[in-house]
Formats: C-alpha cells, sequence, structure tokens
C-alpha cells in the first residue's frame, strides 16, 4: 500500500461539505463503539448491521456514501480488536480500551463515492454531502496509475488546508544487491543515534528551533481573548507551526532511514517500548520518542521495501555490558565513556550500539522470520525482543515524493 498526496483546492461551501462530512464519518464511529460497548460480543458484523441503522435514522449519515460509512465501522472495529488484542497478549500496562474520537481529521471512502476527471486533475465527490469537484495540486501525475490500484480516497483536514489522499494497492519492492553490511544503532538524548562503528548521527537543528517557535507561538494563543476572533487566528498559526515541524521530522526520519537500509544488510536497534517497560534508568530516552518512533517506522518500511532484515533487540543491559567481554559495568545516565576491567574503554553509545548488533546477530542466527500482525505496527505494545521484522509491513503508507 503507498499513498498520493494532493492539495485539494474548492470553495469555502465545498471545504465546509467535507468537514460535514469528517463530522459524520466520526460519528458513525463513535456511535459504533458505543454500541459495541453496550452490547456485549458485538462483532464487526453486527457493527455493519448497526451503521444501516444509523443510515435509517439520521437522514445526515445516508447521505455519506455508504462504503465511507463502512470504513467508519472499519475504523471502530479495529480500535475494539486493538483491544481484544492487548488483553489476549496480556500486555502489560494499559490495554487501548477503545475511546470516543473528538476530534477526526479525515473521511474515508473506498471505491465509490468518488470520480476522477478525464484528466486526473479533478475528483468529483458523488454522494450527497454535495463536497462536489476539488481540483488536484501536486507533484504526481495519476496518470501513470491504474485506476483499480486505487482502493481508497481520503479527505483529510490540516491547519493550511485539505488534502485529497489515493490508498494504491502496489507491491512496490524493489531489488537491491546486498551489501554484505550489518549495523546496530543506540538512540540517544544527545545524539540522534550511535552506529556499532561509532559513527554519530546528531540531531538536527528544527528539533531545537522548532520547540521555541512553538512556545512563542502558544504563548500568542494565551495572549489573545479566549473565543475572539484573534485567538481563533493565533490557534490556526500554533498549528501550522507544527505541522511545519511534524513533517521536517517526518522527512528527517525517513531520509534517514532510507540511508540507514540501503547501505546495510541488516539492521538492529532496541525496542524501546520494552525499554520503558522494564523501566531502566535510561527512560530519559523517552524524550526522544516522538522522532525515535518515526525513525524506527520508516526503518520497518524501507526494511520491507528494500528487503533487508530489521531486528528489535531487547534493551535491558545493552549500554551496562562490556562489548569486549561481556562483563557488566554498571553505569549512570551521566557516565558517558564505557571503561571496563578487562582495558576496554569506548563511548557509551557506541558500546551500546555494539550490543545491540550483537544481540541481533545471535538472534537472528536461530529464529527464524516472525511474522507479527501487520497492523499492530506503531501501536502495539507486543513487539517482542528479537522479533524480527522485516516481514512486518505494518501501517507504513505515506512514502511521500520528497524521496
Ligand atoms: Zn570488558
Amino acid at each position: 500500500m503507498f499513498v498520493l498526496e494532493f492539495k485539494a483546492k474548492g470553495k469555502t461551501t465545498q471545504y465546509a461539505a467535507i468537514d460535514e462530512a469528517i463530522r459524520t464519518a466520526q460519528l458513525v464511529r463513535n456511535k459504533c463503539v458505543r454500541f459495541w460497548m453496550d452490547n456485549k460480543g458485538t462483532g464487526q458484523k453486527e457493527l455493519y448491521r448497526h451503521s444501516t441503522v444509523l443510515r435509517e435514522e439520521f437522514s445526515f449519515v445516508k447521505a455519506l456514501n455508504s462504503s465511507a460509512c463502512q470504513a467508519s465501522v472499519e475504523r471502530a472495529y479495529s480500535a475494539i480488536a486493538r483491544f481484544y488484542d492487548n488483553c489476549r497478549k496480556a500486555t502489560p500496562g494499559k490495554k487501548g480500551y477503545p475511546q470516543f474520537k473528538k476530534n477526526c481529521r479525515s473521511v474515508e471512502y473506498k471505491t465509490s463515492g468518488w470520480k476522477l476527471a478525464e484528466t486526473r486533475k479533478q475528483i468529483t465527490f458523488t454522494d450527497k454531502k454535495e463536497i462536489g469537484k476539488l481540483k488536484l495540486k501536486g507533484t504526481w501525475d495519476l496518470n501513470f496509475y491504474q485506476l483499480d490500484q486505487i482502493k481508497r480516497v481520503r479527505l483529510v483536514r490540516r491547519a493550511d488546508g485539505y488534502y485529497v489522499q489515493f490508498l494504491f494497492s502496489a507491491d512496490n519492492k524493489v531489488e537491491v544487491e546486498p551489501t554484505g553490511k550489518t549495523v546496530g544503532l543506540d538512540v540517544g538524548l544527545k545524539e540522534f543515534y550511535t552506529d556499532s562503528q561509532g559513527h554519530t548521527e546528531h540531531n538536527p537543528r528544527f528539533y531545537r528551533t522548532g520547540e521555541k517557535r512553538l512556545k512563542f507561538k502558544q504563548r500568542r494563543v494565551y495572549r489573545k481573548k479566549k473565543g475572539s476572533a484573534n485567538r481563533k487566528k493565533a490557534i490556526n498559526r500554533l498549528g501550522r507551526v507544527h505541522l511545519k515541524i511534524s513533517r521536517q521530522r517526518e522527512e528527517h526520519a525517513k531520509r534517514l532511514a532510507r540511508c540507514v537500509i540501503q547501505s546495510n544488510d541488516l539492521v538492529a536497534y532496541e525496542d524501546l517500548r520494552i525499554k520503558n517497560l522494564v523501566k531502566n534508568p535510561c527512560l530519559a530516552k523517552s524524550i526522544n520518542d516522538v522522532g525515535w518512533y518515526q525513525f524506527r517506522k520508516w526503518l520497518e518500511y524501507f526494511g520491507v521495501k528494500f528487503g533487508k532484515v530489521t531486528v528489535a533487540v531487547n534493551p535491558a543491559y545493552t549500554s551496562q555490558e562490556c562489548s569486549n567481554c561481556g562483563a557488566i559495568v554498571k553505569k549512570s545516565l551521566s557516565m558517558r565513556t564505557h571503561v571496563c576491567k578487562c582495558g576496554f574503554v569506548i563511548d557509551r553509545d557506541w558500546n551500546a550500539a555494539i550490543n545491540i548488533l550483537k544481540l541481533a546477530l545471535s538472534t537472528v542466527g536461530h529464529t527464524g522470520t516472525w511474522i507479527l500482525d501487520p497492523t499492530a505496527l506503531g501501536d502495539s505494545t507486543s513487539t517482542l525482543a528479537g522479533v524480527i521484522q522485516s516481514e512486518q509491513v505494518g501501517s507504513m503508507n505515506k512514502e511521500s515524493p520528497l524521496l
């Protein structure tokens, strides 16, 4: 699955119609969750049936294309299924009981309810939400693709406008020559990561400058009167800064991940979720979690795409163990250098990266490939240590044209 995204251009009334469609999709999703809460043993079939009841009950639900309605049911059900899954696996911590959504930003159509123009530069939504014809602005040319490859069409609202996403079903695996190299990565606070060759990748500057600008814009919001038009404007500006930073982060994570995957046959990294669960002293790393999860997501995505192996290892002891002799050398967070009795002195993160690679290689040697639930990536709380994830496609589908 991959996604092509376009900016949607239309009239204000059309944007209002998109908002209305998004609201309806949200309502259907929430009503389904409610129905599941009230009726024990509700499955996906019952939810579909419930959505037809909703269509009879509310004219505005009926106005939404029926397959878009179904897609909302599926959203509700995936939240429910995830919850069940977490319960079944008895993962420690929160199980993720399905919540009501208050701030949905998108509505998803399947293969009906929309039509592309002959030129494929415009899309018309044909259901009774009266969104009508939107111009598609973007660098992609839809003419390169077969129409029957488009499995979903999504309308997304962001701080800087509306977007149309086309989800394609396509196997875009790429054959590449093996490089003969393997690498272990240790993520840190100070550096983005340190690899097992001792190379460090610095945190990009926009991590810091972005934070400053966010604070600045946030203050601006507080200074405006509550409920005023100026406050709304300030909120929108803050949203745009958020959007810009998250795009920068995503691009950075993607570029880096692609580079790492392309120059290695096996990439090992820590399973940070486990790291947080075992509550080891490196918990401070969680500050950088967002960037790191994005990076990991892209590593796994490109791993699949380029046929490389990605391994998430148990982070326990990776920073304490001596990568030369295996002895445990206790150190606090502030100790930046690993000094062992065996005479081995090395940068702390470099030592950890070597351990991570070693662990991964020992795992690959005898466990083979385990296929996990591909939809679980990103919000799974149960990725096992040492599980090879080259088969995990996950929810990755946002490969942008910027690559
Ligand atoms: Zn040693």
